[in-house]
């Protein structure tokens, strides 16, 4: 008799599980997650348009309407977007019809956990080219790594989670030009830095940008993202996407969000991005800790004084969750938190402060 190892794919025996614990506790800051909560005038608008709607009969084979809205939105031709069940959905999809045992693909790690296991769950192997001291890119080791090993695709997550640190367009030029192979730019985080790399699509038919809702737009739980990438490859990743991915509730959700961004999200967003800047100048005064700059609605804390686990379970005693990312590579002394409401983040600098370690008397 045939042993699970005879059965299951042995790239996939062998891989950790991702996976998160679902601690309920008053002050959530270890999922990047909008702390607003979503708008009312989107929750009623959405409850409105869908009342009548007939759960019965599938979703459009092709949710057009949706594509269209963010079409408009986003600046780029709707059968250039595809729409997933999170962006994680995309990243599956686009990693389907590119990756087989064999085939490597490029990161930079830390960075967003799902790229590798995808690659690995797909029997393909992944290069990592690790940042420089900063966190930042090393664009040309990147380079140098995908060309010399024929990778099929150079994932750059910018602002990468969970560093924080961000591609800039010369930088991303420059591998567009030197690698013949896909560029995935993860712009889940972009809204709170104002990086759109989308206007490079029409100039370079490798790249592909991974949107997300479940950051600023404030719908994680709804489970949308959407890919942009050249018409002629998105109809190869729609191949590899299951049929009717995204129910009809979050496609009206999804749509709703994005007619009232500007007058219900664009506000949140603008107050995260001033959140951040006055939590980094509070935990400047923190000499025990020291806090990486950000370019989207997390910091990473460097915390060689308190073991990240530690200081994980002290925060949590106190109904504060924050991210201990002490496994990630690189990153053994550090935790990440993202900017909470003003409420949330005074709650957090309090219970940092109190964590001082004796030798800071
Ligand atoms: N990309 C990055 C960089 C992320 O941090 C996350 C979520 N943490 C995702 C993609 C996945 O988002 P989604 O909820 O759209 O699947």
């Amino acid at each position: 008799m045939r042993t699970l190892d005879d059965l299951i794919k042995p790239s996939v025996r062998r891989l950790r599980p991702y996976t998160l614990t679902p601690y309920r506790v008053p002050v959530k800051l270890n999922q990047n997650e909008n702390p607003f909560g979503a708008p009312p005038a989107i929750i009623e608008e959405t409850l409105r348009r869908t009342a009548g709607r007939d759960w019965a009969r599938y979703p459009d084979f092709v949710p057009a309407n949706l594509q269209a809205t963010l079409a408009r939105f986003a600046g780029w031709a709707p059968d250039g977007i595809i729409i997933g069940n999170g962006s994680n959905e995309i990243i599956q999809a686009l990693l389907t019809i590119l990756v087989a045992p064999g085939t490597a693909v490029v990161l930079s790690e830390p960075t967003f956990t799902v790229y590798r296991l995808m690659v690995e769950v797909l029997g393909g192997t992944v290069v990592n080219v690790p940042p420089r001291p900063d966190f930042s890119y090393d664009i040309p080791g990147m380079i140098d790594a995908a060309q010399r090993t024929q990778s099929v695709a150079l994932i750059l997550c910018s602002p990468n989670n969970p560093t924080g640190v961000t591609v800039s367009e010369l930088e991303l030029r420059t591998v567009l030009q030197n690698f013949d192979g896909f560029v995935v730019v993860d712009e889940a985080y972009h809204e709170f830095c104002e990086q759109n790399f989308v206007p490079l699509l029409a100039e370079f038919p490798r790249l592909v940008v991974l949107r997300t809702f479940s950051k600023a737009m404030a719908m994680a739980g709804l489970r949308i993202g959407y890919g942009l990438v050249a018409p002629d490859i998105a109809g190869d990743i729609n191949k590899a996407k299951l049929p009717y991915n995204v129910n009809f509730f979050s496609l009206t959700a999804a749509q709703v969000a994005v007619e009232m961004y500007a007058t219900e999200l664009r506000p949140l967003v603008e107050q995260i991005v001033r959140e951040r800047t006055r939590v980094a100048a509070a935990l400047a005064e923190l000499t025990w800790f020291r806090l990486l700059p950000s370019q989207a609605n997390f910091h990473l804390l460097h915390t060689p004084h308190i073991a990240p686990s530690h200081l994980f379970e002290q925060l949590l005693a106190q109904g504060i969750l924050i991210r201990d990312v002490s496994r990630y590579p690189l990153l053994k002394d550090y935790v990440r938190f993202n900017l909470g409401t003003p409420e949330e983040n005074n709650a957090l600098l309090t219970a940092l402060q109190a964590a001082r370690p004796e030798q800071f008397g």
